[in-house]
C-alpha cells in the first residue's frame, strides 16, 4: 500500500498525565459553551478525547497538548521513538492533538493515515502503547503495544485495484451437515500453505462451483455423502477430470 503517513504523539503516563488532564479540564470548562454536546459530556470523564473531536477542532487550536506537559521519562521515551523512526527512515509527523480514548494507553499514540483519502476518514489504523493494561487486568506489569486497522478504509485506500490471488482449492459443501468438516479441511490445507476457501452460506452446489471458477480455483474438493466413506470428490477444474479419493490422500492429490 502506498500513500501512507505515520502520525505520532505522546500522551504521557501516570506520572505526568493527571496534572495535564486537570489543566486540560480547566481550559475546556472555560469554553464549554463552544463545544459540541459529546465533547461537553467528556470534560470530566475523558477530556483527552475532546482534542480528537472533528467538530470541536476549530475552537481547540490553543488547547494545552499532552506533549507540552510530559515528565522527563516520557519526554526521553518520545524522543527515542522519533529517533528510531528516523534511523529506520520511516516518514512521520507529530500531531500534538492525536490521542487515544482509553485510559490504559501510555506514552506513544500513533495512526496510519492514507494520504489519498478524505481527511475526515483517512486513518486506516491506529494504536499505541499500553504499559499499564496487563496490570489493570490483574497480571504482572508487562509492556504492551498494539493497533487496530480499518479493513474497509484499507481497501478504499489501496484503490480496490489489487486483486486477491487465485485459489488453489475451493471446497464445495454438497451436504450442509458436513460444513464443520469442510471448515476443518480448509483449515488443514491452509496450514499446509494452500489458498483455500469454501462457502459458509449454504449456497447450492451449482452456485458454489460458479464461485470456484470465478475465484480461479484450479481444483475443487466436494464434501458430500462420500465423506461417510472417508472420501471426497476431487475435480481438476482445468481438465474437468473428476474422481473420488480417500480424504487422507487429498494432500497428495494437490501436490
Ligand atoms: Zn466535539
Ligand atoms: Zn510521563
Amino acid at each position: 500500500m502506498s500513500g501512507l503517513a505515520i502520525v505520532v504523539n505522546s500522551i504521557g503516563d501516570s506520572v505526568c498525565r493527571p496534572a495535564y488532564l486537570e489543566r486540560l479540564r480547566t481550559y475546556l470548562r472555560e469554553r464549554e459553551e463552544e463545544l459540541c454536546p459529546d465533547s461537553r459530556s467528556r470534560i470530566e470523564t475523558n477530556p483527552m478525547r475532546v482534542l480528537d473531536c472533528k467538530i470541536c477542532k476549530p475552537v481547540l487550536g490553543d488547547a494545552p497538548a499532552p506533549i507540552d506537559h510530559l515528565c522527563d521519562g516520557c519526554r526521553r521515551h518520545y524522543d527515542q521513538v522519533k529517533e528510531t523512526l528516523r534511523v529506520l527512515e520511516v516518514p512521520y509527523r507529530d500531531d500534538p492533538h492525536l490521542v487515544r480514548g482509553l485510559d490504559y494507553y501510555t506514552r506513544t499514540a500513533f495512526e496510519y493515515i492514507a494520504t489519498g483519502l478524505d481527511a475526515a476518514q483517512n486513518a486506516v489504523g491506529g494504536g499505541g502503547r499500553y504499559d499499564g493494561l496487563a496490570e489493570t487486568l490483574g497480571g504482572h506489569a508487562t509492556p504492551g503495544v498494539g493497533l487496530a486497522m480499518g479493513l474497509d478504509r484499507i481497501v478504499l485506500a489501496s484503490g480496490g485495484g489489487e486483486t486477491v490471488g487465485e485459489l488453489d482449492v475451493y471446497i464445495v459443501v454438497a451436504h450442509r451437515p458436513l460444513e464443520d468438516h469442510a471448515l476443518r479441511l480448509a483449515s488443514e490445507l491452509r496450514d499446509k500453505g494452500y489458498r483455500v476457501d469454501f462457502d459458509p452460506e449454504g449456497r447450492s452446489v451449482k452456485a458454489q462451483f460458479k464461485i470456484a471458477s470465478r475465484r480461479g480455483a484450479a481444483r475443487v474438493l466436494v464434501v458430500g455423502e462420500e465423506w461417510k466413506r472417508g472420501a471426497v470428490t476431487a475435480r481438476d477444474m482445468g481438465t474437468g477430470d473428476q474422481r473420488e479419493i480417500p480424504i487422507e490422500e487429498v494432500s497428495e492429490w494437490l501436490s
